[in-house]
């Protein structure tokens, strides 16, 4: 099977034939994510037929699996690696090389520290607090 052209705008990857293919991935069923596809894609009003594709260059490299975890009798499990890639559920795509910097989403790879999240609500309270004495009373 010949993947299909990738539908992000500007990415080219799948249209020229002589070029190595790029592994794409079709839209999703599920009609809540697949309107999340189009607007990161950038093409909120867009219907993706069935063969409409989105290239491996667009998903966060933490979405795209490699291999197949089977969990084996006794608790072990045994990995098999995948011929294609498939998605995590849930993924979508995120990076845009082809488009300005803004339009593509860093995934956080960790949480907010506790500290610093308790930093950031400090600061929030005294805002809130200097707006309430510059207000008339
Ligand atoms: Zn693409």
């Amino acid at each position: 099977m010949i993947p299909g052209k990738c539908c992000v705008p500007c990415c080219r990857s799948n249209y020229k034939t002589e070029t190595t293919l790029t592994t794409t991935f079709v839209f999703p069923k599920n009609e809540e994510l697949k309107k999340k596809w189009n607007s990161s894609i950038n093409r909120k009003d867009f219907l993706p037929g069935s063969t409409a594709a989105v290239c491996i260059n667009h998903f966060d490299e933490q979405h795209i699996i490699w291999e197949d975890r089977i969990p084996q009798k006794g608790g072990s499990t045994h990995t098999i690696e995948r011929k294609r890639p498939r998605l995590a559920d849930g993924a979508y795509p995120t990076k845009f090389p082809n488009q300005p910097h803004y339009l593509s989403e860093d995934l956080p790879k960790t949480r907010k520290s506790p500290s610093l999240r308790r930093a950031e609500e400090i600061t929030r309270g005294e805002k809130q607090f200097s707006e309430w004495c510059e207000a008339d009373h």
